[in-house]
């Protein structure tokens, strides 16, 4: 089994259920004890979440190629960044090590080709939503058509992630708010929604919504157990 490195407290809310999930994943495949050989570096999201708002994203890549290079030093065969919005300067990580990323993205649109989506809505930070490093992605490699909420619903889900569920806040108010852009995205023709914040999930899940989701933290968490029997 490979280590998996896991460059993770983006929020550490969603840190919490990678690690169960890589476990789970790991105890699923090969039973018994078994888990998933871990190693995690987590970083202080206050220093992230300042300079995500500052545009400073040279400098939130610093502090990420940083965690890169100890997870490679400490023995990690791959890596992940756990987040989304943080693929962002992911090019920059991977460039800075001799380790493999497994990219959220591309276990996003694997996933969707997979079920056969070709059109898909994506709810997640604004960076995420409005900037083109995470759609443009999913468009030129997996051919999926891309859309968003619209720029009132946008501010919303993107205050309600910062607001709220990065830090552990979870209300009925801002799940029907979800759910009621999710529809609204399903009235636009999209076959599913995909969950691009990896908070998303404690507060949306596939029962709640009448279009299929797609939880990022599940999938990329699923994509690093395979690759760590691979
Ligand atoms: N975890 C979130 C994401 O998946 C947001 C926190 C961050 O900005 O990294 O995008």
């Amino acid at each position: 089994m490979k280590t998996i490195g896991v460059i993770g407290g983006m929020s550490w809310e969603s840190t919490t259920t990678y690690y169960q999930l890589l476990n789970l994943g790991i105890k699923h495949q090969l039973g018994g004890l078994h888990s998933a050989k871990i190693i995690l570096n987590s970083v202080d999201f206050a220093e992230i979440e300042k300079l995500q708002h500052q545009g400073k994203w040279d400098e939130t890549a610093v502090i990420l190629i940083e965690a890169a290079q100890s997870l490679q030093r400490a023995g990690a065969d791959f890596m992940i960044i756990a987040t989304n919005t943080m693929h962002k300067v992911a090019e920059q990580v991977e460039a800075s090590v001799d380790i493999p990323l497994v990219h959220i993205a591309d276990a996003t649109g694997q996933r969707l080709v997979d079920q056969g989506i070709s059109k898909v809505g994506l709810l997640g930070t604004a960076f995420t939503m409005e900037q083109d490093f995470y759609k443009r992605r999913l468009t030129e490699k997996f051919g999926i058509e891309v859309v968003v909420p619209n720029g009132v619903q946008r501010q919303l889900v993107h205050d309600i992630i910062y607001k709220e569920l990065v830090q552990g806040i979870i209300t009925s108010q801002s799940k029907d708010d979800y759910c009621t852009i999710i529809a609204d995205l399903a009235e636009q023709g999209v076959e599913g929604v995909i969950l691009g914040c990896t908070e998303i999930g404690l507060l949306v899940k596939n029962e709640d919504c009448d279009v299929p989701v797609f939880d990022t933290t599940e999938i990329h968490a699923q994509a690093a157990v395979q690759e760590a029997l691979n």
